[in-house]
């Protein structure tokens, strides 16, 4: 890891006025750097920054990077070769932020000179003050400082009814070291965001138009208020001995009566507790849905990832759930080609995916990734070996999610309705209250968009279902939407 000092005093040559200055984020990776992207728009946003789609009119593009994967690395890679000033626009600020910068540091900028500025997760805050410092002749620099003493967790600003979802952290980093993951590495050690200050935001979310709130946290139903624990005590000994995620769930639902659905992302299952499942049961505002990374179904092979439960307890406890919450789906993570795999263990995932009935999973090759355990076990699977059994995930995943799906035709669904539909002009898509993605008619000049609306379900595709609100009709044809043009400068990773 690598940093350098944030020069408090520079400022821009001249106090002359400039013209206003546009930014363009492009994100790689998960749920938590699309939520780290809001902030660096928000931050841009307040020192006067504005946002562009163009890359060719950009004056800042700032590239929040992803290293779960290799995957993911050589596309900052080729990314970072596209935007060489070799190539035009030689005043043109470049940022990296996110993961591979928190990784990588200093020898990022060695790798790709045209940087300006490599910017950890952590160092949000200090980007206008760092652009302000290049401005001013600094030189390029990393900036990739963990807040592990003061832990900052910037606030989403409401869009003013523009949103109908929205993410809000609670935690980060990770002390779990599965021994894959180089999270605990780009993200640093846990860190918990007190109660008052996460209900004050959803409030706030709410009271702006949000009717969805996504908790964040990479092992998010570890969390415990850090304002009531012992700060005598070292860091290592302040977790209360049971996760109190349970008790913050029922007070957001209590304080945030006007929230209608409260969901959450990554929990572990190892924290997928009674008093968890206790309030899965009783809050109604919780979905019938969850994401519960299990990554393989063999004893073995979570032992080499120190994953800290067997298959018996994962299945134990989404059992207790569902019998708690009669309906509920699940969804996972599952790896496949981990060092060692065998043809055995390989079975072994197979045979829980479909003993638990995943309706749903985010199916990865395992890739060695720098400063982690793994990669003393090197990576013996072939590619071919890795592809195949990747292949054969897929298609046990696919007829349980078509068999899932076609099960609810003729059934009734209540669907939060996030917005139009990209593609026809009288369509809208929501979630259900399990999750599942559903395109709904609505009726001529009714915008559903921030409602929960009850919905016949009609027909089934291959990842999404098709509903009916009361008094629509399902066109033959739909209208096909005008398309905007957008010059972005790559897809997400
Ligand atoms: S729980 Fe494991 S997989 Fe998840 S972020 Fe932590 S180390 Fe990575």
């Amino acid at each position: 890891m690598s940093s350098s000092q944030v020069q408090p005093d520079a400022r821009p040559a001249s106090g002359a006025a400039v013209a206003p200055r546009r930014y363009l984020v492009q994100t790689f990776g998960c749920q938590m750097n699309v939520h780290d992207s809001r902030r660096i728009e928000e931050v841009l946003g307040a020192a006067g920054y504005t946002p562009t789609d163009d890359a060719e009119v950009a004056d800042l593009i700032v590239v929040n990077t992803c290293s779960v994967r290799e995957k993911a690395e050589h596309k900052l890679m080729s990314l970072l070769g596209k935007l060489n000033p070799a190539y035009g626009a030689p005043d043109r600020r470049i940022v990296v932020a996110g993961c591979v910068a928190q990784q990588e540091g200093e020898a990022l900028l060695k790798k790709a000179p045209h940087i300006d500025l490599v910017l950890g997760p952590d160092n949000i805050p200090e980007l206008p003050q760092l652009l302000e410092q290049a401005e001013a002749g600094a030189p390029p620099r990393a900036r990739t400082v963990f807040d592990d003493e003061d832990p900052r967790f910037l606030r989403a600003r409401p869009k003013g009814g523009a949103e109908v979802t929205s993410f809000v952290t609670v935690m980060k980093g990770c002390d779990e070291r599965c021994t894959f993951c180089i999270v605990p590495t780009t993200r640093g050690s846990e860190r918990y965001r007190p109660a008052d200050d996460i209900v004050g935001e959803i409030a706030q979310m709410v009271e702006g138009g949000v009717r969805e709130v996504t908790l964040l946290g990479q092992t998010v139903n570890s969390w415990f208020d850090p304002s009531t624990v012992d700060e005598n005590k070292p860091r290592s000994k302040r977790a209360p001995s049971r996760s109190e995620f349970a008790d913050l769930l029922r007070r957001i639902a209590r304080e945030v009566p006007d929230l209608a659905r409260l969901r959450y992302t990554s929990p572990h299952p190892r924290h997928l507790s009674p008093e968890l499942i206790d309030a899965h049961a009783e809050l109604e505002l919780l979905p019938k849905h969850l994401h519960l990374p299990v990554q393989s179904g063999a004893d073995s092979m979570l032992r080499r990832m120190s994953r800290r439960y067997t298959r018996q307890e994962y299945l134990d406890r989404v059992r207790a759930l569902q019998e708690r919450v009669p309906g509920l789906t699940l969804s996972t993570d599952l790896i496949v080609g981990f060092p060692g795999e065998t043809d055995e263990e390989f079975e072994a995932t197979l045979s829980l995916v479909r003993e638990a009935g995943f309706v749903a999973a985010f199916c990865f090759k395992y890739s060695p990734r720098p400063s982690t355990p793994a990669l003393a076990m090197g990576d013996d699977i072939p590619e071919a070996v890795k592809s195949e059994r990747l292949q054969r995930l897929f298609d046990v995943l696919a007829v349980q999610q078509r068999a899932h799906l076609d099960a609810l035709v003729g059934q009734r669904a209540k669907v939060l309705v996030e917005g139009p539909n990209d593609a026809s002009v009288s369509r809208y898509t929501g979630r259900s209250e399990r999750h599942e993605i559903i395109h709904l008619e609505a009726p001529e000049g009714v915008d559903p968009t921030g409602q929960i609306v009850e919905v016949e379900i009609v027909r089934s595709f291959k990842h999404s279902l098709l509903g009916r609100m009361a008094g629509a009709t399902i066109p033959e044809k739909p209208t096909p939407r005008p398309r905007r043009k957008l010059t972005v400068l790559s897809e997400g990773a």
